[in-house]
């Protein structure tokens, strides 16, 4: 089996060759598969993961239920995703960092540039996750979670895009994805150095100012660059309109309804319970995030090295009738700030931290977020009335998302631990697990990867 692709990565090869038996194989619009027909599905969650699942399965004919705890779907980390969905830009929050750095990682890091931080008082409550993360930042592991999510976000692209042909979907794209360098001049030389040996052109700063409008004539831009396909949706916007999609198709939305046990009998799920009462399936995917831990405990299930919340701030502006309009998504990646256009508005959304954010250290955030965003595009939307917003989002130390099928239990799948990704990649997952539900191979050979099971080998 060949195992490189022209950037010397190892899957996309395999994905290759697979995926273009599925998408051969479900041309055209809504069709049954055999297998379906007659299957009762229960998706949990109504985020992003548990719509694209719903459909993925809908629409190849089963009967699909989801259930989800909020009064309506989207309420928790899919409600304001930044839509960046690479596909040759998304980096896993793992790094392959220098043994210093590494040191230094496990006594603190609240630094902004750092791929992911946490503060000195969170750090004695995700000692597992901490040490797991730091252990998967040396090059070869680094080089694994990136080959591995690599694959993964370039199928959530093909798939995304095929699935807004196919219902018609308005995903307010954006074309070009700048990567942008602030004036520090020795990181602008080695990333100029490192960029002269990759498929990326350099761009010095009158280059980037061209291609984007909307910089103030002060922002801090020695240069940057753009991946040929990166790209920008509001994925928001386009699962809640694959929630009506599925909603038309007969799929059965129980909001305002939380799952509280999953039920396997003799290693075959059988059916969850909530305050509804029995829901029996033959398919059970677990699409509800920071919940999956507990509902697998619940049928005495445990995941190794359980996932661990990480908190992500935003702030986002109304473009109102602003002269220059935004064209492209930007990532300032002096102070790790992205900025994304969803249709009229504008999100700066920062890098992670690990667990969560007490009030002073939220203001802070939003407080450098705001300064970046303003800095670089302050004459671009209302920034006077920007609104604030965080949230939780579920993260494996890999920084690999779960999905598949949940080892020892027939019937039971997951698509969660999507962390920062999720917008790039649950389209993937839910297609992903629709193969597997089916019996087929899936179409891309990576399920080890993203394996429940896999801190347990
Ligand atoms: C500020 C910010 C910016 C981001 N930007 C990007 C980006 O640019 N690109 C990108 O790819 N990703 C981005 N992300 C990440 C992305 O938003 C998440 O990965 C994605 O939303 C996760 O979707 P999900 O469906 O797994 O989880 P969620 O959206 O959290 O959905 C899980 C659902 O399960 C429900 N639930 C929980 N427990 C139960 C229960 N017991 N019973 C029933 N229902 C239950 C919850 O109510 C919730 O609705 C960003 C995240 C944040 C916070």
């Amino acid at each position: 089996m060949a195992a490189k692709d022209e950037n010397g990565h190892g899957w996309a090869y395999n994905w290759r060759e697979t995926n273009q038996n599925a998408l051969d194989s479900s041309q055209g619009a809504f069709f049954v598969v055999f297998t379906y027909a007659f299957m009762d599905i229960v998706v949990i969650g109504a985020g992003m993961a548990g719509l694209h699942t719903a459909w993925a399965c809908a629409r190849r004919g089963a009967n699909v239920t989801v259930i989800e705890s909020a009064r309506g779907p989207l309420q928790a980390a899919s409600y304001g995703s930044g839509g960046y969905i690479g596909p040759d830009g998304v980096r896993p929050l793992v790094r392959p960092l220098s043994f210093a750095e590494r040191t230094w990682l496990r006594c603190s890091a609240a630094k902004p540039t750092m791929p992911l931080r946490y503060s000195v008082a969170e750090r004695s409550k995700h000692p597992q996750f901490v040490k797991r993360y730091v252990d998967n930042c040396t090059p070869e592991r680094a080089r694994y979670c990136q080959d591995a999510l690599t694959a993964l976000v370039q199928y959530n692209a093909r798939m995304l895009d095929k699935l807004v042909l196919e219902l018609d979907v308005e995903d307010f794209r954006t074309q070009r994805v700048l990567h942008l360098f602030g004036p520090n001049e020795s990181l602008t030389k080695t990333r100029r150095e490192q960029l002269q040996h990759g498929n990326v052109k350099w761009l010095d700063h009158r280059q980037c100012r061209a291609l984007e409008p909307g910089f103030t004539e002060h922002a801090p831009i020695s240069g940057g660059y753009h991946h040929p396909l990166d790209q920008t949706i509001n994925a928001t916007y386009v699962a809640r309109q694959i929630a009506g999609v599925c909603q038309q198709n007969g799929v059965q939305f129980l909001y305002g309804t939380a799952v509280k046990e999953l039920i396997v009998n003799d290693g075959v799920v059988r059916a969850v319970t909530s305050e509804a009462g029995l829901h029996a399936a033959d398919v059970v995917v677990l699409c509800h995030a920071g919940g999956v831990t507990e509902t697998l405990t619940t049928a005495g299930i445990k995941l190794q090295v359980p996932m661990t919340p990480l908190t992500s701030c935003s702030v986002s502006a109304d473009m109102g009738e602003a002269p220059l309009r935004v064209r492209n998504g930007l990532q300032d990646e002096s102070n790790s700030v992205f900025i994304s256009v969803l249709d009229d508005r504008l999100r700066a959304v920062g890098s992670p931290f690990i667990g969560s954010l007490s009030n002073k250290e939220l203001e802070s955030e939003y407080r450098r977020i705001y300064t970046v965003a303003t800095t670089l595009l302050g004459n671009a939307a209302q920034w006077n009335q920007a609104k604030y917003w965080s949230h939780t989002v579920w993260a494996m130390p890999d920084s690999l998302p779960l999905v598949g099928a949940v080892p020892g239990a027939r019937g039971l799948y997951v698509s969660a631990a999507h962390g920062m990704t999720g917008a790039a990649c649950t389209c993937a997952a839910a297609n992903i697990i629709a193969d597997q539900i089916e019996g087929k191979v899936p179409a891309i050979d990576l399920c080890g990867a993203f394996a429940c099971d896999r801190f347990a080998k």
